[in-house]
């Protein structure tokens, strides 16, 4: 592992991919390999910007990424793309690990593009991106790409690794905010209308007043310097506008850094996976008892049959722990 270490450190792509594999593996031997090589790359001391970009199929992100991608390069910069894919943690099949996405970026020495792990559960493939963005930073890349499709819980998830949260919306048809949750406009730093361009260009404009219409009212944060939560037309068909979405996010990342927003805000998300970890973790570990095991089952039939309600039930089975 100390080799590893030091390959991946020394920016070496066929080691960050070997590292890559064993944080994926589900073996035994292979997790424990993995922790010990996390634990040597830890306080290496480089921070990527870590972006998260959420957006329904078919909104144009492996479009935007690729174009983004190869201007961010075209600037020297090392640029990662990892996605996190909840359709692959339940089918197998995938929304955005097909590998011939992004075909122009893939092949660029200083990109590097890694698809969703394919993993049981949702919990599974965000520590494993987790481990995977951890890789990235200590192999030197400048900027992490995490890309999710904007159904259930992977948004959120990605939000709470990202250092700033991206929404790529279409151009909506009519007046009305596309379905949007609340919540996920409230951790949104920038919301991109993607595909403002020709007979969409109107439509995309309206739709960016919209947005930053219901930005305004939604919030104002500490974190955000005037003008942000931000959103803008772009299209990344014909890479309009990209430009543009680097200096903002260049800028907002360098306000917080410069207001304690951004250390402030990797610790409350370290803490929040630490918190995670043990949630998940003890959960499984009562599952793995098999008395307990019994009396969850015992108890999940009383709840099925509305015999009992799920908080009394939970506090049921708390209190036989004590
Ligand atoms: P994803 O499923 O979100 O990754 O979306 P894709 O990047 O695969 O794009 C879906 C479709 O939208 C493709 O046919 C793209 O060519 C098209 N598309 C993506 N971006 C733009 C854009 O900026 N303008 C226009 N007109 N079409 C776009």
């Amino acid at each position: 592992m100390d080799d590893l270490a030091k390959d991946v450190a020394a920016q070496d792509r066929r080691a960050l991919a070997r590292a890559i594999t064993l944080v994926e593996s589900a073996r035994t031997d292979h997790q424990e390999q993995a922790q010990a090589l996390l634990q040597r790359l830890s306080g290496h001391g480089h921070q990527a910007l870590r972006i998260g970009l959420s957006g329904t199929p078919g909104v144009g992100k492996s479009t935007f990424i690729e174009a983004f991608g190869i201007l961010l390069t075209g600037r020297g910069l090392k640029v990662a793309v990892l996605a996190v894919d909840p359709s692959s943690t339940r089918s197998g099949g995938s929304i955005l690990g097909d590998k011939t996405r992004m075909d122009r970026l893939s092949r660029h020495p200083n990109a590097f593009i890694r698809p969703s792990p394919s993993q049981s559960h949702l919990g599974g493939v965000g520590r494993r991106t987790r481990a995977v963005v951890a890789l990235c930073e200590a192999a030197r890349f400048d900027v992490i790409l995490i890309e999710t499709v904007g159904v259930g819980q992977s948004e959120t998830m990605v939000a709470e690794m990202s250092d700033i949260f991206t929404l790529l919306l279409a151009p909506a048809g009519g007046d009305e905010l596309q379905g949007v949750k609340r919540g996920i406009m409230e951790s949104a730093d920038l919301i991109l209308v993607n595909k403002a361009d020709g007979d969409l260009k109107p439509a995309a404009i309206r739709t960016t007043a919209d947005y930053a219409g219901a930005l305004r009212l939604l919030r104002k944060r500490a974190q955000d310097p005037d003008g942000f939560p931000k959103a803008q037309p772009v299209s990344a068909l014909h890479e309009e506008g990209l430009a543009q979405v680097w200096d903002d996010m260049t800028t907002l990342a360098q306000w917080r850094k410069d207001h304690g927003h951004w250390d402030k805000t990797r610790k409350r998300q370290a803490v929040h996976w630490f918190e995670e970890e043990v949630r998940t973790g003890l959960l499984a570990r009562l599952k793995d008892d098999p008395e307990i095991s019994a009396k969850m089952q015992a108890l999940a039939l009383e709840v099925q049959d509305n015999a009992l309600a799920p908080d009394l039930a939970a506090q049921t089975l708390l209190d036989a722990l004590r």
